[in-house]
């Protein structure tokens, strides 16, 4: 990731800080090194030259420095004193120097041991100790305790109501439109974009007003915050990106207070693009029933009023990122405001392609990779799946000691991805094996004799550990965009097959079939609910899809006694493809258990040799 570049603003209110700490760190030091002195000279006690030499003669001396100007006095340890306190010292004095010839030797007569002190402390050391030691002391304290307060309190005192947003900024993203692939028609309507940033009196001149932003919708992983960082580096101008739950703080009006901070350095440094990703934490409708959230609404309303306010002629484009459009409120939507939508989907095929060719251009590849292969054995990836499975790739080249990164590699990452890491630990016995063998197989072969041609990609029987214990790549040969009646039927066939062939061979039903009901029901479910391919319902819609972008659950739209019938419709098409996946079945059983029983020595095999087993009648 480039290096964020620190906000004017910040830069400034971080001097501010700095020269406000440094005068209170040399406050408090002077106060300590005041009261150090102060209690230093509070334990000597000044006495008269007379006094001293009173108590010389009655041998109350103990020790003597002899100073410049003054006489230092340690009194004597006093015999008769009962008084154990240990922590009792003795009592220091000093005097004034008179010029007394006689001194050292009435010292020497009374036995008083005496000297002159050495000035051993260098004056640098004497500052570094009393100025800059504590000083640095206090400075690493203090910031201990604002790290901790900060974190608990998301923000901190000081920065409440102020701006500490972490607000990323970068002069210059480095990402282009080239580093976007698969996105023609998103690029497309972002160019537009890029322009009026680059001249944007071309366009004030014919009195065209400006777009404010746009919104880039899609699912997750599709390259929404990669367009928006290649607007930016298309345009050469500055990045402004925040998240938008960043904005959301335990504190009502934090996040009000960091989107006005968000505009007006964008504002500042005009022209640049202010992206807001995930804008959905902030941008939900604000009419929501439970739970309304203050704080929110008033970052929401603040948003609102920001992107009203602002003068676009200055040339700063809100981008906004999103997985969930239909949750926005209205207003954030209406022209003037986000008034453009991006949409970034999933990537076609071709789409698929590109993308890989733009993520393998630092991996060293063997000549046998084909990335057309690839792009079809990853139908439905996003842009996220695909530089995964590149980077899943050469992790394996790596690992098995090579230093180039073959087609084997990227098929088994795309097989990690889909089913999981193979689990050669897991050990079935015999029977298991056979059953998951036939199981796979009877999927394999319902497909080849509907569609009559290689129906799969490879087959295997060694366990994932996503929980399959084997399974079937399947492989489109093309992509497709329409299904029609038929073949969603020969679908649904060929997934309750692998059930089928269990019962005609072994005449028994496993667990193994369980994602194959789930996968069917779903489809079939469709079928009658939303595709209207049911007689009974004809064209009426029973479901409707949310979250189109996410999971895309389905929500029923119809009455009770409706989802009860719906019920029975889908039983219907799903006992229709299973006896006719039980007929298919019965009448190739001998190369069923041709094939089968070449699955169980060999463990894995691929789609050409299933073609060639299949044909050798
Ligand atoms: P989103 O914001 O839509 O969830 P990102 O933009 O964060 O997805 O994409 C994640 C990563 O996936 C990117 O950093 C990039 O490596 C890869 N990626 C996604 N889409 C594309 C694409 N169209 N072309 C190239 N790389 C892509
Ligand atoms: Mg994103
Ligand atoms: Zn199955």
């Amino acid at each position: 990731m480039p290096t964020g570049q620190t906000p004017k603003d910040g830069k400034q209110n971080d001097t501010k800080m700095l020269i406000r700490f440094m005068l209170i760190a040399l406050v408090v030091t002077s106060g300590l090194n005041i009261f150090l002195a102060s209690a230093s000279t509070r334990a000597v006690k000044q006495i008269k030259y007379s006094e001293f030499t009173t108590m010389l003669q009655e041998g109350k001396v103990g020790y003597v420095e002899i100073e410049d100007d003054r006489l230092l006095i340690t009194e004597a340890a006093d015999e008769n004193d009962t008084d154990v306190n240990i922590y009792k010292t003795a009592n220091r004095y000093y005097t004034g120097r008179v010029d007394d010839p006689n001194l050292k030797e009435n010292l020497d007569k009374m036995g008083v041991e005496y000297d002159t002190p050495v000035d051993t402390s260098s004056p640098f050391l004497e500052f570094i100790t009393t100025w800059v030691l504590p000083i640095l002391l206090i400075y690493g304290v203090f910031s201990l305790f604002m790290r901790s307060f900060s974190k608990k309190m998301g923000g901190g005192p000081m920065a409440f109501g102020k701006n500490n947003a972490k607000i990323f900024a970068q002069k210059e993203t480095g990402v282009t439109f080239d580093d976007v692939a698969g996105q023609e028609e998103a690029k497309e309507s972002l160019t537009e974009i890029v322009d009026f940033l680059h001249n944007s009196e071309k366009y004030i001149k014919v009195g065209a007003k400006l777009p404010k932003g746009a919104l880039l919708v899609g699912p997750p992983g599709t390259g929404k915050t990669l367009l928006a960082k290649a607007v930016a580096g298309e345009a050469k101008v500055p990045f402004y990106s925040l998240s938008g739950s960043d904005f959301v703080e335990m504190f009502v009006g934090v996040g009000a207070s960091r989107v006005r901070d968000l505009f007006k350095q964008a504002v500042e440094n005009a022209p640049c693009i202010v992206f807001i990703d995930e804008i959905d934490a902030i941008g939900k409708s604000r009419d929501n029933q439970v739970g309304s959230n203050d704080e929110r609404e008033q970052t929401l309303n603040q948003l609102l009023s920001e992107m009203d306010g602002f003068d676009a002629s200055k040339g700063v484009v809100i981008l906004g990122a999103t997985n969930r459009p239909e949750v926005l409120d209205k207003a954030l939507l209406r022209p003037g405001r986000f008034d453009r939508r991006v949409i970034v989907d999933k990537p076609d095929l071709k789409g698929r392609e590109q993308i890989l060719a733009v993520h393998i251009k630092d991996v060293n590849l063997d000549c046998d990779v084909d990335l057309h292969h690839i792009a079809l054995a990853t139908s439905g990836g996003a842009g996220a799946d695909l530089a995964n499975i590149v980077n899943e790739a050469a992790l394996r080249a790596v690992r098995l000691g090579r230093d180039m990164v073959n087609q084997s590699d990227f098929m088994e990452a795309v097989e990690v991805i889909v089913a999981g890491k193979e689990k050669k630990d897991r050990i079935m016995n015999e029977i298991e094996r056979k059953i998951v063998a036939y199981h796979e197989v009877g999927h394999a072969l319902a497909t080849a004799l509907q569609k009559n041609s290689q129906p799969v990609q490879k087959i295997t029987i060694v366990p994932r550990t996503m929980g399959s214990l084997g399974y079937t790549m399947q492989m489109p040969e093309e992509e497709r965009f329409l299904l029609s009646k038929e073949e969603l039927l020969n679908q649904i066939t060929t997934l309750v097959a692998g059930r089928a062939a269990e019962e005609v061979i072994f005449n028994t039903s496993t667990t193994g079939a369980s994602n194959d009901i789930e996968r069917a029901t779903a489809l079939a479910r469709s079928m009658v609910t939303q595709y209207g391919m049911s007689s009974r319902f004809g064209m009426m819609g029973i479901e409707s899809v949310q979250n189109k972008y996410l999971d895309g659950r389905n929500v029923a739209t119809c009455a009770e006694v409706t989802s009860a019938a719906v019920d029975e419709e889908v039983l219907k098409i799903i006992n229709g493809a299973y006896e006719r996946a039980v007929v298919l079945l019965r009448e190739n059983e001998e190369a069923l258990h041709r094939i089968a029983l070449f699955l169980i020595e060999k463990e894995t095999i691929t789609g050409e040799e299933f073609m060639e087993i299949f044909n050798n009648k």
